[in-house]
């Protein structure tokens, strides 16, 4: 039996569908992509009803195009589709389960760092066109060849030797974010990064290379990053490189953007340490970063990254304060992944009374709402504003404790202003 036959039996059945729609047309149906290399990698330990499932299809030889299949697979399977006619790929939706599928082709890069042209081609030219020779796997799925794998650069051999190994000695200066590619997936696999690969990824970032990525495809592969188990060594592998510094046009030093390394490192393990999810390691890489507004991130993400930028202001600030109300009073409004990363970086005061408003003070809140006092004859407008945070403080200070006294404390305020 061929090596990837037995597998072929528990591929999602929408992926063996779509690899027999193909072979009735007389086209070709491969698995491609990671999932391949990790199956190769572990088959023991390979992940059946993982949710993402690449797909490459030649349909050179049938007469029909992408479109006319995602079509075919949805009227079969009612299931949701997107058509990229300009990259000739296709993705078809069945609830969780995501399955890409591209037609093979061939690329050319008319410039570094720029996105590729590309046009139909068969397999093996699709193979070759991939990032690392270890990326560069397919699983046949239709035809004689069914089960069969296709590695026409030494993909399977890498595997073994555990190297990351790129298929041409131009890649990284075509595509730059290769370079963290490259980092990420040595870490993630605990491979070696192969000299020759290593001599060109070092001598790309020192060219300046990683500088000609538009900041999406930048923050792209930070996100990417960040969303790894071993982020931190990742980043650390990616500032040591100087692939940070490059992408900014800068020296790597002992300093980052006036923020010193060591110290930018030291907060990151300390993050990683407490366990905070992908978005907020992003958040706080984004504040050491020179990140403008043509960088596309969310209003959140940038309000949290000019918090974190800012921060000693609110530290001094939160040093001098004591009562609740005058820490909600500093802290109300802050965005709280920007809160609750400084509460991981700060210490002793400070961490706990940013600790006490996330946990507490945040939700504290008056019994008495507006409409009731509205309806007590205080008018809509700046008056009611203040006297519901007058009410909060009170709450928060423990002044009162039950409605009652927020009634009486209402009196006590407007008996005074009248
Ligand atoms: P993961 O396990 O993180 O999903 P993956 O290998 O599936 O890893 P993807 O980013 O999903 O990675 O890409 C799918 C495949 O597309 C890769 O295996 C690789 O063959 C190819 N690929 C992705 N990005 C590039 C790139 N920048 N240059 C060349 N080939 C790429």
């Amino acid at each position: 039996m061929k090596p990837g036959q037995k597998f072929l039996e528990k591929i999602p059945p929408v992926c063996r569908q779509i690899a027999r729609v193909v072979e009735e047309w007389g086209g070709s149906a491969y698995l491609v992509g990671g999932l391949v290399r990790d199956l190769l990698l572990k088959p023991a330990q390979f992940d059946i009803t993982a949710p993402d499932w690449d797909i490459a299809v030649d349909l050179r030889a049938t007469g029909q195009g992408l479109l006319s299949l995602l079509k075919k697979i949805n009227a079969q399977t009612n299931c949701r589709y997107v058509f990229y006619n300009q990259f000739l790929t296709g993705t078809l939706l069945f609830g969780d389960l995501r399955v890409d599928i591209a037609h093979t082709r061939d690329e050319s890069y008319p410039a570094p760092a720029v996105l590729p042209l590309v046009r139909p081609a068969g397999i093996e030219q699709d193979l070759r066109r991939r990032d690392f020779t270890i990326n560069a796997l397919a699983l046949t799925l239709t035809g004689k060849g069914k089960g069969e794998v296709v590695d026409p650069t030494g993909g399977q051999q890498d595997l073994q030797l555990r190297l990351v190994r790129i298929i041409h000695p131009n890649s990284f200066i075509d595509d730059p974010t290769r370079i963290f590619r490259c980092i990420r997936f040595a870490i993630r696999l605990g491979f070696e990064i192969e000299s020759g690969t290593l001599y060109l990824l070092r001598a790309a970032v020192k060219n300046g290379y990683p500088a000609r990525l538009t900041p999406e495809r930048i923050l792209y592969e930070l996100r990417c990053i960040c969303r790894e188990r071993a982020a931190l060594k990742m980043l650390e592998a990616v500032v040591k490189e100087g692939v940070l510094a490059s992408c900014w046009q800068q020296v790597p030093g002992a300093e980052f953007f006036g923020f010193p390394v060591k110290r930018l490192l030291a907060e990151l393990q300390k993050l990683v340490q407490a366990k905070v999810d992908s978005g907020l390691l992003f958040v706080y890489l984004l504040s050491r970063l020179p990140v403008n507004t043509r960088f596309p991130i969310t209003r959140e993400e940038r309000e949290a990254q000019q918090i974190l930028r800012e921060s000693k202001v609110i530290v001094s600030r939160l040093r001098r304060v004591r009562k609740k109300s005058a820490i909600y009073r500093q802290l109300v409004g802050i965005p709280v992944p920007a809160l609750q990363v400084l509460k991981i970086l700060t210490t002793g005061v400070v961490r706990q009374r940013l600790r006490l408003y996330l946990e507490k003070l945040v939700s504290v809140q008056p019994q008495l709402q507006a409409a009731d006092l509205i309806s007590a004859g205080i008018k809509p407008g700046p008056e009611l504003g203040r006297m519901l945070e007058r009410l909060r403080a009170a709450r928060l200070d423990g002044q009162v404790k039950t409605t009652a006294q927020e009634w009486a404390l209402v009196q006590r305020i407007r008996g005074k202003n009248v």
